[in-house]
């Protein structure tokens, strides 16, 4: 039986999967059983950032993995303090919670805010987040865990959260003075949302709302940060201060590893029993998170900016040669959507045609196609790209035309 049918019977049905049975991957590249190579413009939704089998990911792999996997949170985990450090020196100042994935960053910090509320006797109770935002898929698992000791200090079943269109800051400011809330939690750049780039001046007024208002502004960079956007978290080009950072997916270089950055007038909101995980955070993971951020720093953020100015280019150009399939891009950096003007079911023959020509990119939203590349890309691939896009698009326009 082939894999495709074997998956189908073994795993649940909770993605919808291409038909690609992966085998490897280098560089920019996937490469699948028939040793076909596929130009990776998913990246593993956004994690692998420096692409596939990147050297220094293998390096730090045999050298932390020669050393120890796990150890647990009972030990100094000198990885784990080494990241935390340069992140928090990076971005706000503070500390660092980590945990394994983009939800379980979410999950700390719904209960950060929610002590944050306790501190102030509840007067503040609740979260703002934007319409079609995504904040991770778990329930709150705490709820089901029957010891006091875990749950007495989060009784969230009753933790109010309001939605409110992206840019529309006078809808934020009434629900802010009707409703009390104790914060704010925005993706930068939604991401599944339809990659929808929030406006600088839009987070501005959002970050002086919140603080005039006393209020929490959490930033979601599990999909927009390590460099995803040109910069090593989205909200730096918008020249504000979140109060807590949340990250996730590229910062593993590839395996899993989350949290949250937590600045310094909210750190000790946390104390030993209120929140934690036996795996994270994983050794490897931070080594490779270390290593990540060093290649960001010794030159992939810049090299990528020049990619991703070449790649938006090529992208204007042909969204000028195909006004009718496809409205204009949008996005930051190396995170980009291109919304087609078809029905759902035509932006998915244009991605079914692309992974014919070896080239993977995502749909988001039912008819918008998400470029997420590695930020290893290379000029030449960016320009394999652009051709194979445009001979899509030229096939589509055909159709259309008959
Ligand atoms: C992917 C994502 C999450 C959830 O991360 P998981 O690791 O899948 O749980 C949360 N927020 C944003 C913005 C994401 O893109």
């Amino acid at each position: 039986m082939d894999w495709l049918k074997r998956d189908e019977q073994a795993l649940m049905r909770t993605y919808r999967r291409l038909p690609l049975v992966i085998n490897e991957g280098k560089g920019s590249f996937l490469i699948d059983e028939e040793g076909r190579h596929y130009l990776d413009f998913i990246t593993g939704l956004a994690v692998n950032v420096v692409g596939h089998s990147h050297p220094a990911i293998l390096k730090t792999l045999q050298a932390q993995g020669s050393k120890f996997l796990h150890i647990s949170n009972l030990y100094v985990n000198k990885p784990a303090v080494e990241l935390a450090e340069k992140l928090a020196e990076r971005t706000i100042g503070g500390k660092v919670f980590f945990a394994n994935s983009g939800a379980e960053a979410t999950e700390a910090v719904i209960k950060l805010i929610h002590k944050w509320s306790k501190q102030h006797n509840f007067s503040r109770k609740g979260v703002v987040v934007l319409k079609r935002s995504f904040h991770g898929r778990t329930l709150g698992a705490m709820k089901l865990t029957r010891q006091e000791g875990v749950y007495q200090d989060f009784p969230l079943h009753d933790l109010p959260v309001y939605e409110v269109e992206p840019e529309d800051a006078k809808g934020l400011e009434d629900i802010l003075v009707q409703k009390k809330p104790a914060a704010v939690v925005m993706e930068p750049v939604l991401g599944s949302g339809g990659v929808v780039p929030l406006s600088h001046e839009y987070m501005q007024t959002v970050s002086q709302l919140c603080a005039d208002h006393h209020v929490l502004f959490c930033m979601d960079e599990i999909q927009t940060g390590m460099g995803r956007t040109g910069t090593l978290f989205a909200y730096m080009q918008a020249d504000v201060q979140p109060d807590v950072i949340l990250f996730a997916k590229g910062i593993g270089g590839g395996l899993p590893l989350g949290g949250m950055i937590v600045s310094p007038h909210l750190t000790h909101l946390f104390a030993p029993g209120d929140h934690g995980t036996t795996f994270a955070p994983s050794p490897l993971s931070c080594a490779l998170g270390l290593t990540v951020l060093d290649l960001l720093e010794e030159g992939l953020l810049h090299t990528s900016r020049l990619r991703s100015e070449q790649l938006q280019k090529g992208l204007a150009d042909v969204q000028a040669q195909f006004p009718d399939i496809l409205d204009h891009f949008r996005g930051r950096g190396m995170m980009i959507g291109l919304p087609t003007k078809g029905t759902p079911k035509q932006a998915a023959f244009i991605q079914q045609r692309m992974i014919e020509k070896g080239v993977l990119v995502d749909l988001t939203q039912g008819t918008i196609i998400r470029l997420l590349p590695p930020l290893v890309v290379t000029s030449e691939e960016v320009d394999l790209f652009i051709s194979h896009f445009t001979s899509v698009l030229q096939e589509v326009e055909q159709e259309l035309n008959v």
